[in-house]
């Protein structure tokens, strides 16, 4: 099975200094269907499977003939059990709230919901969108509508009008779960007011069911619009039988940025996808029974789908959630909840920790620490600095840290250290080996592997079962851009848009986006996508947007822009603009800086250089720049982005 002659280091010298890991993933790669097949006996089925893998024109088909529910994994399994009155999470909201909820109780709610939506006609292949924030009747929603076998998209609810609008609309969703609002650092956010709005672009939306959160007064229409706790007061059911669903059926779309304007929407199976998010979850923090497992980020995005949702309820785990930001009211907070929680595994983005390394190590000190057995980190490259620190400040130089590389695309961590299997000597900045299953390599832009120690593009071999099945509505885009990067490669090659170099005992360092993405904060955005909604306000001619490197966010968007003739480039024009960006993408995309300029480098045949406008933005050095047309313009943006820099730093 193993293609050993497109590996620059044969299987058996991989993982150099490591035993039982190397065992156990040379097996796995060997013998696939074998070791996946095992992997699935942690689930509870209807009916197995008759073939573990079917891999056709690039599709994975995992468990064929397998019928299983995921929120009947998640729950109905756990409450036949002692894990009845184990608590599911110990949530926190930002104001101190606290809520305990047990495996039974989110049981009786989750049920209750799924009736509420049965009612409303949602069944199974109806999809609903979900714009909610970090409040336990987000994952209720979720397991409401996997028991009716109804996909979900989630829209991260830092996002706002036009990225929930067009998101709904692409899944035709026909009913909307959001809250009138969420606390952030204090203040309300209003999300019943963006989803008011952006559901007049969404002509399939029959419903919007509002938690009461906040009690800020929203606007609610007669006869559309629903509160949740009247609706789950006269729920019809108390109990709904979980539908039986086929291996393959989709259990989300998770729509996140790409290299084209629009976003692109992983569509997600439901029993590869557990089974694989279950595996890694034991595998990266092996987690036990009596953990405390506080996965520090949001639902809205992939981490949270797998990590706070899916696999720590199928494996009956008790997690920490909360709902704010992680120094409101003081930057002890986030350190004080692992204290109070008995946290024992805490896992969370670079960005937070950068965040909080910047208030000093007094405030971790205030907190006693010593529940924690693992840490980990996901979302961008950890700078080995911040790793250290974590290590040290945090672990006290006791835990060991799992970095762990994965995406949206991928369902669950591809590529981190497995205490759970054996623990392996670290390296600060390395996520380490691939987990079992998993077969990355480093290729040239022709897809010829590299040798151990050169810079080049992650790839994949192989189909995993928690693998997106392809992009929703689009499978053409899914071809394009994750297989037919290098049409001359000896086999299939998953093409990550990652950057990345092995060392010379088989470390993986992870080294960026290597396509127009930037990592915002951990968050995906596509410069394109950002260029788009320049463009569309009426004062813009031409937009460019690059990432420049930022401290505590590790990049920011900073946009060069060329306005129409006749339109001055004003202070408060530069400042709608940016409010622009805001209003239509979200917070998480407002640019850092707006630089106006007669000119955009291009090169001759009118392709913007965009890499040349990044080098000066990050103040490095332009490299090959023969291909310019016009050489003034390179020197407007270099004026205007240093007197920029001289004004703002
Ligand atoms: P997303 O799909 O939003 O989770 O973003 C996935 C991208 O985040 C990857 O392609 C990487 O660029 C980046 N990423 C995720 N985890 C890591 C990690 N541990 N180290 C380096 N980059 C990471």
């Amino acid at each position: 099975m193993a293609d050993s002659s497109l590996s620059a280091l044969p299987i058996d010298e991989r993982f150099k200094p490591i035993q039982k890991l190397k065992e156990v993933w040379k097996n796995s790669i060997e013998n696939p269907e074998e070791f996946w097949a095992d992997q699935a006996k942690q689930l509870d089925w209807y009916k197995t499977w008759d073939n573990v893998l079917e891999w056709k024109d690039r599709h994975a088909r995992w468990y064929i003939g397998g019928v299983l529910n995921a929120s009947y994994n998640c729950l109905d399994r756990h409450v036949k059990t002692w894990r009845r009155n184990k608590v599911a999470y110990i949530w926190e909201g930002e104001p101190g709230d606290k809520r305990v909820i047990t495996y039974a109780s989110l049981y009786r709610d989750v049920n209750r919901f799924a009736s509420v939506l049965k009612d409303l006609g949602v069944g199974k292949g109806t999809f609903v969108a979900l714009y909610m924030p970090m409040i336990p009747e987000l994952p209720i929603a979720m397991l409401a509508c996997a028991r009716l076998g109804a996909p979900f998209t989630q829209v991260y609810s830092g996002f706002s009008i036009g990225a929930l609008a067009e998101r709904a609309s692409h899944t035709e969703a026909e009913v909307i779960v959001t809250a009138d609002g969420v606390w952030r650092r204090g203040k309300v956010i209003d999300l019943k007011g963006i989803v008011n709005k952006a559901v007049t672009q969404c002509p399939k939306v029959r419903n919007i069911i509002t938690v009461e959160r906040t009690k800020h007064g929203v606007e609610m229409a007669e006869g559309r619009d629903i509160w949740y706790h009247e609706a789950m007061k006269a729920a019809t059911e108390r109990y709904v039988e979980p539908e039986p669903v086929e291996a393959d059926h989709i259990l989300y779309v998770l729509y996140t940025s790409g290299t084209t304007a629009k976003p692109k929407g992983p569509q997600v199976c439901t029993g590869g996808y557990l089974t694989y998010t279950c595996s890694t979850l034991k595998w990266a923090f092996d987690v036990k029974e009596e953990d405390v497992w506080w996965c520090f980020a949001d639902i809205g995005w992939v981490t949270g789908h797998s990590y706070i949702v899916f696999a720590p309820l199928a494996l009956g785990l008790t997690s920490v959630m909360y709902e704010g930001a992680p120094e409101y009211p003081d930057p002890g907070r986030t350190w004080r909840m692992i204290e109070e929680k008995g946290v024992t595994k805490f896992y969370t983005s670079p960005t937070l920790l950068r965040l909080l390394i910047k208030y000093g190590d007094e405030w971790p000190a205030k907190s006693n620490l010593d529940s924690l057995e693992i840490l980990g980190t996901v979302g961008e490259p950890i700078n080995p600095e911040v790793w250290r620190w974590y290590y040290k400040v945090i672990g006290k130089e006791r835990c060991p840290i799992s970095d762990t590389w994965w995406q949206t695309e991928t369902g669950g961590f591809m590529i981190s250290s497995a205490p759970g299997i054996e623990l392996v000597p670290l390296k600060a900045g390395s996520a380490t080996f691939p987990l079992p299953g998993i077969d990355p390599a480093v290729v040239d832009e022709h897809g010829v592997l590299l040798p151990e120690g050169e810079k080049g593009y992650l790839v994949i071999r192989k189909p995993w079962p928690g693998m997106l099945m392809t992009l929703y509505k689009d499978d053409e885009r899914y071809q394009d851009y994750y297989w037919n990067r290098y049409p001359n490669a000896k086999e299939d090659l998953f093409y990550t848009g990652d950057y990345a170099v092995q060392d010379n005992e088989g470390y993986f360092w992870l080294l960026g986006r290597s396509d127009d993405v930037l990592k915002v904060a951990g968050h995906r955005l596509g410069t394109i996508e950002l260029e788009d909604v320049l463009v569309s306000h009426p004062a813009v001619a031409e937009a460019s947007v690059v990432g420049r490197k930022d401290e505590i966010k590790g990049e920011v968007p900073v946009c060069c822009v060329v306005l129409k003739v006749g339109i001055e480039p004003t202070p408060s024009l530069n400042e709608e603009l940016r409010l622009h960006v805001r209003s239509v993408i979200g917070p998480i995309a407002t640019p850092a800086a707006i630089h106006f300029v007669r000119n955009m480098p291009k090169t001759r045949s009118g392709k913007i250089m965009r890499r040349v406008i990044k080098s000066i933005v990050d103040g490095e050095a332009l490299g090959d720049i023969t291909t310019l047309e016009d050489p003034s313009a390179v020197e407007e943006v270099k004026r205007t982005v240093e007197a920029f820099r001289a004004l703002y730093g």
